[in-house]
């Protein structure tokens, strides 16, 4: 049984204790909380700064919950939406299971049949709440191996509903399994290798938008948006498949009126190949989170071993995960906007990496002239600030 010492105190494995995220205080036991409320003066100060800022400030969520946080906190859209949480649930997890473990199309067909609707319900709900605002709704990312079970417990669970013997089993999860970080099949590799995936997202996200319009009168702004490409090829080969759901989704229930396709720039070749990519793309959301981790040759998980040390000697200021390194990876993105306008004048322009609630980033996002920046729901009011501090700061750094 393993436990906690701190000032003679012992706390057992799996005891419930809070924190004080003002001060890091940390407290036994569970303590009542409530609400915070915003005032009059939050709103005035808040509206003062959507006056002067420019960039838009989108949220990253994906729970109806956290939609309506962000909502009520001004977000004037959403900027990803990980599908990939959406399967976790526990009524949903083993017709994924099933999906993965798969051992011809017909059986994976009918797994991913029984997700649809979940899907459909996720994304109705989601445009129901943002009405007319955008939502960048992300295809499936993260690598299959995350989503299957990882004790034998639930490996004889699992076996009581699939069509393999333990041996099978234990075979097809050694085959899944990854040893690199987060760069193996994942993201948009798994449109290419497994394109029912993909297409059974866009299918439940575009009928979920017709329905929506039929429900509440009101369109749904939708943006459906690629993981980690390395080449136009490969955007253009899911956005191809896109276009075959939208145009069968057409001749069954109608056409869906707002609808981009983009992409999120995780990668330095994708970067580094902007113009390329631009030709198939409605929009560019800079995956700051992966670029830094690519860019660095760092792994993003596994990154805190280290950098506590790289800090204290100084080779580094800051946590490039925590705050954009505006000279290595923000000239990436910079080389990724210019070489995008020429090809693509209407291209939008974003990021959605955690840096997109980094009130230096931001800063960095706002002078480089990007359009928008997406953060965590409760980041939203520090966002709305910095992105206005950031006009100011620079318009008085004009007059110096
Ligand atoms: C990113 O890489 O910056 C990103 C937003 O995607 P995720 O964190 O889900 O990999
Ligand atoms: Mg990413």
């Amino acid at each position: 049984q393993m436990k906690l010492i701190i000032n003679n105190v012992e706390i057992q494995n799996g005891e419930i204790i809070t924190i004080n995220g003002s001060n890091g205080e940390v407290i036994s036991g569970k303590i009542a909380t409530v609400e915070p409320e915003l005032s009059n003066y939050f709103s005035i100060i808040m509206n003062w700064a959507d006056e002067i800022k420019k960039l838009s400030v989108r949220t990253n969520a994906e729970t109806p919950e956290d939609v309506n946080i962000a909502k009520k906190f001004g977000a004037e859209g959403i900027g990803l939406c990980r599908t990939e949480h959406m399967f976790f649930d526990s009524n949903r997890i083993l017709y994924m299971r099933k999906m993965i473990l798969a051992q011809d199309f017909d059986e994976r067909q009918k797994a991913i049949s029984k997700l649809e609707p979940f899907q459909k319900e996720d994304f109705k709900s989601i445009f129901k709440i943002m009405g007319e605002l955008p939502v960048t709704i992300r295809l499936l990312d993260p690598p299959l191996h995350e989503f299957l079970p990882n004790s034998s417990e639930e490996n004889k669970e699992l076996l009581k509903t699939i069509n393999a013997t333990k041996e099978d089993l234990k075979n097809r999860i050694e085959q899944l399994d990854e040893l690199n970080p987060m760069l193996g099949h994942r993201g948009s590799r798994l449109g290419i290798t497994f394109p029912e995936i993909y297409k059974m997202q866009a299918k439940a996200i575009l009928e979920a938008a017709i329905e929506v319009k039929e429900e509440t009168g009101k369109s749904p702004v939708i943006e459906i948006m690629i993981p980690l490409i390395f080449s136009a090829k490969e955007l253009s080969m899911i956005k191809n498949s896109i276009i075959d759901v939208e145009n069968l989704v057409k001749e069954k229930k109608g056409k869906v009126s707002n609808l981009l396709v983009g992409t999120m720039i995780e990668l330095p070749r994708a970067a580094l190949m902007a113009d390329e990519i631009a030709k198939f793309a409605d929009f560019f959301s800079f995956g700051t989170n992966d670029l830094t981790q690519t860019t660095y040759g760092i792994s993003r998980d596994d990154s805190s071993r280290f950098l506590e040390i790289y800090l204290d000697k100084k080779i580094i200021d800051i946590d490039p995960f925590v705050s954009l390194d505006s000279k290595g990876v923000g000239q990436l993105i910079k080389i990724a906007k210019e070489k995008s306008i020429p090809v693509n004048k209407s291209i939008k322009l974003g990021i959605c990496g955690e840096h997109g609630g980094d009130p230096k980033s931001i800063e960095f996002c706002n002078s480089i002239g990007l359009d928008y920046v997406s953060c965590s729901p409760f980041r939203i009011p520090i966002a709305r600030l910095a992105a206005a501090q950031a006009v100011i700061f620079e318009e008085s750094n004009n007059l110096k």
